[in-house]
């Protein structure tokens, strides 16, 4: 058994004696210190650690609540037992009461060593917790890969800084930092490979920098550093301390890797005046550096260039955003075996003050390779269930995905918990992919497509056909429906394409799929894949995309209509 460590508050040597006595009798090693006075209690506790404390309940130079008032105050929850020579039933429920985990008879010591054990147990379990809930409230603020403060606990220092930066009339910097190639490094070597990698990054950002600056994960490969009191020369000196400290190869897993970043840095006030502003300003100069390959950039508003006008949408985009600019459309799709719709595709669209309806063509890639897709896609999700046009008809609405979505950790549960704020059922939703979703980090996106499926979401396969992934790669996902390509279902009037299609359509059955074709935009298209035994169409011929009003009443016009076009 343990040592136990005792403070044992008896004015009498010969009672101390007896209590420890039925303690050793039954196998316990113990270590008793004994006190009778309230000083010598106070002076013992501040000691040291002690596992329990015992007390006579009537001595003579102190009472029993006085001792025990003493432990709970310098020793919190430290267990306390009282042993009495005297009193009855009423006495011991009055201890109780007062705190004591337990009062024992003088005449029964035997009941001690149990209920010091049982204590023991207690407190153990106590401490557990308390270490349990101490790690939620850390993570609340911090990252569990690398410890380092997250997003959260960042926005709130920086937004801290800004405003002592503002009171003070000092600078503040900002830098964002993005590894360079680390997908490749989770891509070849796998993801835990990269989570020691990120560890590896975060220890040496640490070193590079003071300890007063911030260095924060903000997610995937994206790091943060906040600089008080430094202006863009002091944070030019710390990005290139960092890219040095990152020079030296990283051992991982037996083999030296070597890894490089771009670093944007924005700074306070020149830059921008809220942490906002300031985030996406370094986000963009990071950017810059990583396409020029500089390592870093400090934030430049007169760059020109393409790289600029890309930049210039981005933030737009950014703004957009904010002020509601983006909406959905939806288009129908038609189950051919029945001639009813079954489901919606939602289709952002962008409603740009100054250049009018834009198609997600002119700005869905931008905003992919910017990071900025992972709130077009929370936005998309959130809009097409918030609206869920047809919902009562009990028509599905499909979202689309960016390849982004799947390596994000946090994805499945924001999906999750966008579906609980409306109160919707996960079969509700279907999430559309293309194959290029799973190439880039297969483990990682098949994990959380796993997640997404037990979930009760629907997957696509979107797009099928123009990658590079067999039907037989297929078999590994969660996908219960395929859609072929546009490009192929063009092609079917002149039979160019229908081998194709109709092999498409054959092995996807035999793989338990149901088969969807997209850009139907003809009767003779419709009617073709109806006889290859395609299960669903979408395309112009069925119905154009269009805002959700507009599409809830061609929906409710074909529910009791002819076939074919709504
Ligand atoms: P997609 O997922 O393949 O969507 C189908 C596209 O085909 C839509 O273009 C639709 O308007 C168009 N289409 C529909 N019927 C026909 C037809 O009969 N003929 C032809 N030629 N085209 C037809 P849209 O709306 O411009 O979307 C283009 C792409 O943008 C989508 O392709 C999708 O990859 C992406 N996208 C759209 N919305 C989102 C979104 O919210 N998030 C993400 N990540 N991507 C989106
Ligand atoms: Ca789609
Ligand atoms: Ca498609």
């Amino acid at each position: 058994m343990p040592l136990l460590t005792l403070l044992l508050v008896e004015d009498s040597e010969p009672d101390a004696t007896r209590v420890l006595r039925a303690l050793t009798d039954v196998g316990h090693q113990v270590e008793a210190t004994r006190v009778d006075t309230a000083e010598a209690l106070v002076a013992e506790l501040s000691r040291g650690r002690w596992d329990v404390a015992i007390a006579d309940y009537t001595l003579k130079t102190m009472s029993g609540e006085r001792a025990l008032a003493i432990v709970r105050e310098h020793a919190g929850d430290l267990p306390f037992i009282f042993v009495s020579g005297t009193g009855g039933e009423d006495v011991a429920v009055e201890a109780m009461r007062i705190g004591a985990q337990d009062y024992i008879m003088k005449d029964s010591l035997d009941r001690l060593a149990p209920a010091i054990e049982r204590e023991l147990r207690e407190a153990e379990a106590r401490r557990e917790r308390r270490r349990h809930s101490e790690r939620v409230a850390y993570l609340a603020y911090h990252d569990e890969l690398t410890d380092l403060p997250n997003r959260t606990l960042l926005n709130d220092r920086l937004h801290q800084g800004i405003l002592a930066a503002k009171r003070d009339g000092r600078p503040l910097s900002l830098m964002a930092l993005d590894l360079d190639g680390f997908k490749e490094i989770n891509d070849s070597l796998g993801h835990h490979a990269g989570d020691r990698v990120l560890q590896l990054v975060a220890a040496r950002l640490r070193t590079a920098l003071r300890e007063s600056d911030t260095v924060a994960r903000l997610g995937g490969d994206e790091f943060a550093v906040l600089l008080l009191g430094t202006d863009a020369a002091g944070a030019e000196l710390a990005a290139t301390k960092i890219l040095q400290e990152l020079e030296a190869p990283m051992l991982v897993e037996g083999r030296p890797l070597f890894v490089s970043a771009s670093v944007g840095i924005a700074v306070f006030p020149e830059h921008g005046s809220g942490e906002h502003e300031l985030l996406q300003k370094a986000d963009i100069s990071m950017y810059v550096a990583k396409n020029d390959r500089s390592g870093f950039s400090v934030y430049a508003a007169d760059r020109d260039g393409r790289a600029e006008q890309r930049l210039a949408l981005v933030s737009a985009m950014w703004y957009g955003l904010e002020r509601e600019q983006f909406s959905l459309d939806y288009q129908p799709i038609v189950d051919l075996r029945t001639d009813k719709i079954s489901a919606l595709e939602a289709l952002i669209r962008w409603n740009h003050p100054v250049h009018g309806r834009l198609p997600p063509d002119q700005f869905i890639q931008i905003a992919e390779h910017s990071g900025l897709v992972t709130q077009l896609t929370t936005f998309a999700i959130n809009r097409a269930l918030s609206e869920w046009p047809c919902g009562s008809h009990g028509l599905m609405v499909a979202v689309n995905l960016s390849p982004r979505s799947l390596h994000d950790g946090t994805f499945p549960g924001r999906v999750r918990e966008l579906i609980a704020t409306e109160r919707l059922e996960p079969s509700c939703l279907a999430l559309e992919i293309t194959e290029n979703v799973i190439m880039s980090d297969p483990e990682r996106a098949v994990r959380h497509l796993r997640e997404l499926h037990e979930m009760g979401v629907k997957l696509v396969m979107d797009d099928f056909g123009t990658g590079y992934s067999s039907l037989a790669y297929l078999r590994r996902l969660p996908v219960s429906q395929l859609k072929i390509d546009r490009s192929f279902i063009a092609g079917l009037t002149d039979g160019e394409d229908e081998a194709l299609v109709r092999s498409i359509i054959d092995l996807a059955h035999n793989l338990k799929l149901e088969v969807v074709a997209e850009g139907v935009d003809s009767a003779a298209v419709c009617e073709r894949l109806r006889m290859l035994g395609c299960d669903m169409a979408q395309g112009h011929f069925i119905s154009a995309p269009g805002p959700a009003a507009e599409i809830v009443t061609r929906v409710m016009e074909r529910a009791g209509s002819r076939p074919e076009a709504v």
